[in-house]
């Protein structure tokens, strides 16, 4: 048994200690984890979290788990703000945003749950804006988002594709489903195989309905997986390795102008099909038949209806890797710019919730990026997930508590001025983060830098192109040299450039117009309140 493995209860989250059984669980032919672990597995994993009662924690979240499992299990002290601690608090979590202004201000020592302007992979408008860019010149390897178009803007293109698709199939029309740009949690969100009344809507995103989905027990359902970026220069991402699967509680028809209205067929969010008298909770492990399953149970079953559960992990590695390349160099860029001297960009760090769709093929689809993922426990299910998910992130940063008193009086730290660190001390420095996180990661795999023995498609090449466009769009020369072989059709032109840069701030509110006929609006609460958790 790998020794990574719990098998008695002096580490253990309150489940384990409950079930302290030993496990016996496969290891990967080098002897490491697998790649995907069940809940069971996640809660049996040996953990050593340093508890240190120096550390200092600013919680700003309505989710209690965050400082309920800092409290219990690394004993840090809890904050509420910096009035109590001054500049001396370890690590901030924050539910909002941080300015530019507040990462500009922080210290080598201290660590922060945003990098600035993540918003733009947050907003399904700048997600797909970003995502489409990058498939002008990577029409391979940008297919595993739909088709999309941005209105007021992109209508011309929508109708396009409208005609084009009718073209072929007459008796067809193609059914699109309609977003507010920047809502969550279903909101607004309807289905229409009419496009002429969406000829004055404004701040949403029509996207192509993907009509064929995965279906288990004759219902669709998407994937939530959670994704860290650890640091963005050098870019690290980590994946856990445990997630959930919604289900939309009425059985699963095809699209008809019959059955558009049903939001308990059509789509997963846990908010809608929550209210459906119909939903069922998860119960046990090992019998999972609610509406609400992990990740790792889809995968099992996939694995028992003779699929390769180990190939669609991969491919869904692969689809979250390009979706944080199109943004990687904005981000690189924004965070340099507030942190110049910082070499390892280990002060922010993100926790995404990927919103992921398997087609009948077992295609993984991006349909959106959340910022604000929902970290409620009011499930047995969501409860043990999210608090070793919580504590694995928390050791797995590696927060020491330092200290920190002669940094703050060290020239060297002042925190716009940190010193430079020779080349020696950087490769050291980057040698035992890496050493860290290979003994510290818990249920979190690391998928970028990519596994070579992955076999996973040329990420530098996905890069190269991501930074070329992003200098292209802020109007720096271009610094990166390109050897042949690494941009190859089409050609990158500035003028290519320049036709796909978009502007998607203009627009008033979404107005849709629900009463006219193909058009069907899903009231789900008020359309006026933008929450932006995500469930
Ligand atoms: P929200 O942020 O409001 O949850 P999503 O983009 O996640 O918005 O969409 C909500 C739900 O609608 C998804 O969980 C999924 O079930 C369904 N959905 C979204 N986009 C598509 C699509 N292009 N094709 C099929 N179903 C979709």
């Amino acid at each position: 048994m790998d020794s990574r493995y719990h098998t008695g209860s002096e580490n253990s989250l309150e489940e384990m200690e409950e079930d302290s059984e030993t496990q016996s669980l496969g290891l990967d032919q080098d002897g490491k984890l697998p790649i995907f672990l069940s809940l069971k597995e996640l809660t049996l994993l040996k953990r050593t979290p340093l508890r240190n009662k120096n550390i200092k924690a600013i919680v700003s979240s309505k989710w209690m788990v965050i400082p309920d499992v800092i409290k219990k299990y690394l004993g840090w002290r809890v904050c509420e703000s910096s009035k109590e601690t001054g500049n001396s608090w370890d690590i901030q979590w924050m539910d909002h945003s941080a300015s530019l202004d507040e990462i500009r201000n922080l210290q080598p020592y201290q660590k922060i749950n945003r990098f600035p302007e993540t918003k733009h992979l947050g907003r399904k408008n700048l997600l797909m804006k970003y995502l489409k860019k990058l498939k002008v010149y990577l029409q391979d390897d940008y297919t595993f988002f739909p088709e999309t178009w941005i209105l007021p803007l992109e209508y011309d293109e929508l109708k396009t594709h409208y005609h084009d698709k009718l073209a072929v199939e007459p008796n067809r029309k193609p059914i699109y489903i309609i977003k507010p740009e920047n809502g969550s949690c279903g909101e607004g969100i309807f289905l229409t195989d009419d496009i002429t009344t969406l000829q004055s809507a404004n701040n949403c995103v029509v996207q192509e309905y993907l009509s064929e989905p995965l279906l288990i027990d004759g219902l669709k359902f998407d994937l939530r997986i959670y994704v860290l970026i650890k640091s963005i220069s050098p870019l690290k991402i980590f994946i856990y390795r445990e997630g959930m699967a919604r289900f939309a509680t009425q059985k699963y028809v095809k699209p008809s102008k019959e059955n558009l209205n049903d939001i308990y067929m059509h789509l997963t969010n846990y908010a809608v099909n929550k209210t459906n008298p119909e939903f069922q909770f998860f119960q046990e492990e090992e019998n999972q038949d609610g509406h609400k399953r992990s990740f790792t149970w889809i995968l099992k079953y996939l694995k028992d209806s003779g699929q390769e559960p180990e190939s669609v992990f991969k491919n869904i590695c692969d689809v979250i890797i390009k979706t944080i390349a199109a943004f990687q160099p904005h981000l690189e860029h924004t965070y340099k710019t507030c942190q110049p001297r910082e070499e390892n960009s280990e002060i922010c760090f993100e926790l995404l919730g990927f919103d992921i769709i398997l087609d009948k093929n077992y295609k993984p689809w991006v349909l959106e990026v959340n910022r604000f993922s929902s970290l409620n426990t009011d499930s047995k299910l969501d409860k043990t997930l999210k608090e070793h998910l919580l504590l694995d992130l928390f050791t797995l940063l590696n927060v020491n508590g330092m200290d920190k008193k002669p940094m703050e009086s060290n020239k060297a730290y002042i925190p716009s001025k940190p010193a430079k660190l020779a080349r020696e001390e950087i490769i050291k420095l980057r040698e035992e983060i890496n050493e860290w996180e290979e003994q510290n990661s818990g249920g979190f795999l690391k998928i970028y830098p990519p596994k070579k023995e992955w076999g996973m498609s040329n990420y530098s090449k996905v890069l190269a192109i991501s930074s070329f466009m992003w200098d292209g769009l802020v109007g720096v020369n271009n610094r990166r040299v390109f050897s042949k072989s690494t941009l190859s059709k089409p050609t990158l032109t500035s003028t290519k450039i320049a036709s796909t840069t978009v502007n998607f701030n203009k627009g008033a509110k979404l107005s849709t117009n629900s009463s006219k006929e193909g058009i069907s609006k899903f009231p789900i609460g008020s359309k006026k309140a933008k929450s932006t958790i995500s469930q």
